[in-house]
Protein backbone atom coordinates (compact mmCIF):
# COMPACT_ATOMS: atom_id res chain seq x y z
CA UNK A 1 0.00 0.00 0.00
CA UNK A 2 1.92 3.11 -0.72
CA UNK A 3 1.62 6.51 1.19
CA UNK A 4 -0.98 7.69 -1.43
CA UNK A 5 -3.42 5.14 -1.27
CA UNK A 6 -3.44 4.90 2.86
CA UNK A 7 -4.41 8.45 2.51
CA UNK A 8 -7.05 7.99 -0.23
CA UNK A 9 -8.53 5.23 2.35
CA UNK A 10 -8.63 7.27 4.89
CA UNK A 11 -10.59 10.30 3.51
CA UNK A 12 -12.76 7.13 2.08
CA UNK A 13 -13.53 5.48 5.33
CA UNK A 14 -14.35 9.24 6.83
CA UNK A 15 -16.55 10.10 4.30
CA UNK A 16 -14.13 12.37 3.13
CA UNK A 17 -12.69 13.22 -0.95
CA UNK A 18 -9.77 12.76 -2.48
CA UNK A 19 -10.01 16.58 -3.91
CA UNK A 20 -6.82 17.34 -6.77
CA UNK A 21 -6.38 19.69 -4.15
CA UNK A 22 -5.95 17.36 -1.40
CA UNK A 23 -3.73 15.11 -3.69
CA UNK A 24 -1.53 18.45 -4.59
CA UNK A 25 -0.77 19.13 -1.15
CA UNK A 26 -0.01 15.71 -0.54
CA UNK A 27 2.73 15.73 -3.31
CA UNK A 28 3.56 19.00 -2.36
CA UNK A 29 4.30 17.56 1.46
CA UNK A 30 5.94 14.12 -0.01
CA UNK A 31 8.23 16.22 -2.21
CA UNK A 32 9.14 18.77 0.11
CA UNK A 33 11.39 16.90 2.77
CA UNK A 34 10.97 16.94 6.63
CA UNK A 35 9.39 19.49 9.27
CA UNK A 36 7.43 21.99 7.47
CA UNK A 37 5.15 24.54 8.85
CA UNK A 38 1.84 25.15 7.39
CA UNK A 39 3.23 28.28 5.81
CA UNK A 40 6.01 27.05 4.58
CA UNK A 41 4.44 24.61 2.45
CA UNK A 42 1.96 26.77 1.48
CA UNK A 43 3.96 29.28 0.15
CA UNK A 44 5.61 26.27 -2.11
CA UNK A 45 2.63 25.19 -3.39
CA UNK A 46 1.20 28.39 -4.30
CA UNK A 47 3.33 29.58 -6.73
CA UNK A 48 2.15 26.96 -8.95
CA UNK A 49 -1.51 25.91 -6.95
CA UNK A 50 -2.64 29.93 -6.51
CA UNK A 51 -6.04 28.46 -6.14
CA UNK A 52 -5.15 26.68 -3.71
CA UNK A 53 -5.86 28.55 -0.15
CA UNK A 54 -3.98 28.48 3.68
CA UNK A 55 -6.69 26.79 5.31
CA UNK A 56 -7.33 24.13 2.80
CA UNK A 57 -3.41 23.25 3.24
CA UNK A 58 -3.73 23.86 7.07
CA UNK A 59 -6.62 21.28 6.86
CA UNK A 60 -5.11 18.62 5.01
CA UNK A 61 -2.54 18.72 7.12
CA UNK A 62 -4.03 18.05 9.83
CA UNK A 63 -5.82 15.60 8.20
CA UNK A 64 -2.59 13.71 7.64
CA UNK A 65 -1.38 13.92 11.20
CA UNK A 66 -4.85 12.40 12.23
CA UNK A 67 -4.90 9.75 10.03
CA UNK A 68 -1.25 8.52 11.33
CA UNK A 69 0.45 9.27 7.87
CA UNK A 70 2.38 12.51 9.38
CA UNK A 71 3.86 13.58 12.43
CA UNK A 72 3.33 17.16 13.95
CA UNK A 73 6.63 18.01 16.01
CA UNK A 74 6.88 21.21 17.94
CA UNK A 75 10.47 22.79 18.33
CA UNK A 76 9.89 25.41 20.41
CA UNK A 77 9.81 28.33 18.04
CA UNK A 78 5.78 28.43 18.38
CA UNK A 79 5.34 26.70 14.49
CA UNK A 80 3.59 23.16 14.09
CA UNK A 81 5.66 21.36 11.62
CA UNK A 82 5.04 17.87 9.83
CA UNK A 83 7.22 15.36 9.04
CA UNK A 84 6.14 11.90 7.15
CA UNK A 85 5.72 9.06 9.41
CA UNK A 86 6.46 5.85 9.77
CA UNK A 87 8.07 3.24 11.45
CA UNK A 88 10.39 2.57 9.26
CA UNK A 89 11.92 6.46 8.79
CA UNK A 90 12.09 6.79 12.78
CA UNK A 91 14.36 9.27 13.82
CA UNK A 92 15.34 11.50 16.57
CA UNK A 93 16.17 15.50 16.57
CA UNK A 94 18.77 17.80 17.29
CA UNK A 95 17.27 21.25 17.18
CA UNK A 96 19.45 24.79 16.98
CA UNK A 97 17.87 26.80 19.53
CA UNK A 98 19.49 29.93 17.05
CA UNK A 99 19.23 29.42 13.70
CA UNK A 100 16.28 27.08 13.82
CA UNK A 101 18.47 24.02 12.04
CA UNK A 102 17.09 20.86 12.81
CA UNK A 103 19.42 18.01 12.49
CA UNK A 104 17.80 14.54 12.03
CA UNK A 105 19.85 11.34 13.70
CA UNK A 106 19.35 7.67 13.93
CA UNK A 107 21.53 5.45 16.79
CA UNK A 108 20.57 2.21 17.45
CA UNK A 109 22.29 2.08 20.74
CA UNK A 110 20.15 5.07 22.01
CA UNK A 111 17.18 3.48 20.90
CA UNK A 112 18.08 0.49 22.78
CA UNK A 113 18.53 2.04 26.10
CA UNK A 114 15.27 3.57 25.85
CA UNK A 115 13.97 0.00 25.70
CA UNK A 116 15.63 -1.57 28.45
CA UNK A 117 14.54 2.12 30.71
CA UNK A 118 10.58 1.22 29.48
CA UNK A 119 11.56 -2.54 30.53
CA UNK A 120 13.47 -1.61 34.17
CA UNK A 121 10.01 0.18 34.92
CA UNK A 122 7.85 -2.67 33.35
CA UNK A 123 6.80 0.39 31.13
CA UNK A 124 6.19 -0.73 27.20
CA UNK A 125 6.65 2.14 24.73
CA UNK A 126 3.92 2.50 21.95
CA UNK A 127 6.66 6.00 20.41
CA UNK A 128 8.62 8.20 21.69
CA UNK A 129 10.22 11.45 20.37
CA UNK A 130 13.75 12.76 21.62
CA UNK A 131 14.48 16.03 21.04
CA UNK A 132 17.91 17.92 22.06
CA UNK A 133 17.99 21.32 21.95
CA UNK A 134 21.46 23.43 22.02
CA UNK A 135 23.63 25.00 19.60
CA UNK A 136 24.50 23.58 15.86
CA UNK A 137 28.14 23.66 14.65
CA UNK A 138 27.49 26.63 12.41
CA UNK A 139 26.04 29.05 15.66
CA UNK A 140 28.94 27.57 17.91
CA UNK A 141 31.40 28.69 14.88
CA UNK A 142 29.50 32.89 14.78
CA UNK A 143 29.93 32.91 18.52
CA UNK A 144 33.58 31.91 18.77
CA UNK A 145 33.74 34.71 15.60
CA UNK A 146 31.88 37.18 17.92
CA UNK A 147 33.86 36.73 20.81
CA UNK A 148 37.21 37.06 18.80
CA UNK A 149 36.59 40.42 17.89
ZN1 LIG B 1 14.27 7.44 18.69
ZN1 LIG C 1 22.28 27.12 14.44
ZN1 LIG D 1 12.51 14.66 11.48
Amino acid sequence: MTYKNSFREYLGKHGLKATRQREVILDAFLSAGSHLSTEELYRTIREKNPGIGYATVHRTLKLLAESGLAAQRHFGDGHTRYECSSEEQHHDHLICTVCGTIIEFENPGIERLQEQVAARHGFVIEQHRLEIYGRCAGCLVKKEKKQAI
